[in-house]
């Protein structure tokens, strides 16, 4: 299972659509300072059913959609559709390819589709919740985060993966046991 593509309309900086292709293996985005590449990592999130304006690095989750720029009139709607490569069978669905999308209008909630049908939010978080990319299962680093690490002492470095393996609240709920 890999991510194959990403598109995305009226998301953020991307007013045009803008599809990517993405490679098994690992991939890069370069570009300069503002050119969209971390909108491209929270689009990610987004499709993937992120609820949080804040992780989304927005104020409000209504943010996310292109708000205008001096030439160009903002838009009514943000969508991003995700394609994932599910030859292995890595996610309970009966398709080699999984393409899910969420739209979101200014003025209300967020649709879902799974392979072009009608879905909610659970059957998103349900989709993806075994296939080590669901909900709290990716890892997204962000920017800045990483000079922490880098600079973390070996307890706070040992945190980190803790974290990232979903150990560490199992160990503060041992040591709060343990104080008692
Ligand atoms: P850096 O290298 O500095 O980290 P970056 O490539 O990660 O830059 P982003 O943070 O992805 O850049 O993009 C920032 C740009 O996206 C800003 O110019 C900002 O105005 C624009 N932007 C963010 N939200 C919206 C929105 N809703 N509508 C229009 N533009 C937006
Ligand atoms: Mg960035």
């Amino acid at each position: 299972m890999y991510l194959k593509s990403l598109v995305l309309r009226g998301f953020k900086s991307f007013a045009s659509a803008t599809t990517l292709h993405f490679e098994p293996g690992i991939t890069c985005v370069v570009g300069p300072n503002g050119s969209g590449k971390s909108n491209v990592v929270d689009a990610l999130s987004w499709v993937m059913g992120e609820q949080g304006a804040k992780s989304l690095r927005g104020g409000k989750m209504e943010d996310v959609i292109f708000a205008g720029t001096s030439g160009r009139a903002p838009l009514g709607r943000a969508e991003v559709e995700l394609t994932i490569d599910n030859a292995d069978g890595a996610l309970p669905i009966d398709y080699t390819e999984v393409t899910i999308k969420r739209t979101m209008f200014r003025n209300g909630g967020s649709d879902y589709q799974i392979n072009g049908e009608n879905a909610r939010l659970l059957d998103v978080q349900e989709l993806l919740s075994d296939s080590g990319i669901g909900r709290e299962m990716h890892v997204i680093v962000g920017q800045g985060q990483l000079d922490s690490i880098l600079q973390a002492t070996p307890e706070g470095r040992r945190g980190f993966v803790e974290e990232a393996a979903g150990v560490l609240k199992h160990r503060k709920r041992r040591e709060k046991a343990a104080r008692k």
